[in-house]
């Protein structure tokens, strides 16, 4: 019996492992010097000025959104084919979603589409106030093309980067904000380097960053230069907004820090995995994705699509097939906007067509540094019998 092949999984050294059992003997398990060391460490590899970490990087959005001042009356945009944290985010502050169809051969928001929604949002006065672009599977967007519009139109935008640490856009590292106010990192162990659970915002903004710091933790300062008043002694701390506790703990920032180290390796080992399937799915019926030859893709995730064609089994059968014979594969995403949650806020099947498409044949198959040439061989074989009618 062969073993199940994920699509995704951490790769955890004995460095990674040292790393925590140190901070495990440490003073501190949390709020000690783990986080922002961490911290530091992403802030210099992506070049973005400052780093905020927390637990997840959907906490990481929340406060993103929060700082950016997003509230009830206000609109957040973003790609029908996400995780639904990217649209929730919005939810959290009582401003409303809308989406933006994806491109059909990158997957990610489409910048026309964009560019044709904000003029029609211009014209009757319902511009959004944020965008969330999502780097899907790790492959940029078109971030000059949709920063340059949100500039044109007044709207701040944060980048859902949750696939794409260590891949580049235009010589620019992902996370350096060169196009955006925002960045966020996910580190959830299925993804590029993880710290268990946790995120991370990267920003450009003094302004931004210490309003996220507070964010992060219930809205609280210790720095006297940001407080109402004088301070009544050493014991003082004030809060000055409502934040939460999402928190990052030393645990977790010391398995992520020594995971940064191998990140270039990482993405080597996942690009060698990507050419490969290139190859060896050439002559099969189906498509391969897309990679645009002026950025580096962190590719997190290998989706194909399996088109509706003749001869060709259908898209739920080859799904079936494979799970059955022990390969890990799975969809990403359901579009956020057929979730039932969104339906009840208005959403229909048909709004998004490309979105919808998309979903009808997308299959991410098994996609992680240490998947063996064996293994990769084994998927191969086994999606080549599934796609037989
Ligand atoms: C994983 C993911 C998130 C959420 O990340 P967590 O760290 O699990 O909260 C958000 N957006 C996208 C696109 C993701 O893939």
């Amino acid at each position: 019996m062969s073993e199940f092949i994920p699509y995704g999984r951490q790769s955890i050294s004995d460095d990674d492992i040292a790393a925590v059992v140190d901070v495990l003997k440490s003073d501190f398990l949390t709020q000690g010097p783990a986080v922002p060391q961490f911290e530091d460490a992403i802030r210099k590899r992506v070049k973005a000025k400052h780093a905020i970490a927390a637990n997840s990087a959907t906490s990481a959005l929340h406060i993103a959104c929060a700082a950016l001042e997003l509230g009830p009356g206000d609109l957040l945009w973003t790609s029908p084919v996400t995780f639904v944290a990217s649209a929730n985010c919005a939810l959290y502050m009582g401003a409303d979603v809308d989406f933006v169809d994806i491109d059909p051969v990158t997957y990610n928001m489409s910048p026309a589409a964009l560019e044709a929604k904000l003029t029609d949002a211009a014209a009757c006065g319902r511009l959004p106030k944020v965008i969330v672009p999502v780097h899907l599977s790790g492959e940029p967007c078109d971030m000059e093309t949709i920063g340059g519009l949100a500039k044109k139109y007044g709207v701040r935008v944060i980048e859902d980067a949750s696939h794409a640490i260590g891949g580049e856009y235009s010589g620019q590292p992902v996370g350096s904000c060169a196009h955006s106010d925002i960045t966020v990192f996910s580190f959830h162990p299925v993804k590029i380097i993880t710290s268990a659970e946790g995120g991370m915002a990267m920003t450009n903004d003094a302004d931004l960053a210490s309003r996220m710091q507070m964010l992060r933790s219930h809205g609280i300062t210790r720095d006297p230069t940001k407080m109402t008043k004088a301070s009544d002694g050493a014991w003082y701390y004030q809060q000055t907004s409502l934040g939460w506790n999402y928190r990052m703990t030393d645990i977790q920032a010391a398995l992520g820090a020594s995971q940064i180290d191998r990140l270039t390796n990482f993405l080597k080992r996942r690009h060698e995995i990507a050419d490969r399937y290139d190859q060896m799915l050439a002559s099969l019926p189906v498509t391969t994705p897309r990679r645009d030859p002026n950025a580096y893709s962190a590719l997190h995730l290998y989706i194909i699509r399996v088109p509706k064609k003749a001869g060709v089994a259908a898209h739920q059968q080859v799904f079936d097939k494979m799970r059955a014979a022990g390969i890990g594969v799975n969809l990403h995403y359901i579009p956020v906007h057929l979730q039932p949650y969104y339906a009840e806020l208005g959403f229909r099947p048909g709004m998004y067509p490309a979105a919808e498409a998309y979903y009808e044949e997308a299959i991410s198959i098994p996609m992680y540094p240490d998947l063996s040439s064996q293994d990769q061989d084994r998927v191969v074989a086994v999606l080549k019998e599934a796609l037989v009618e």
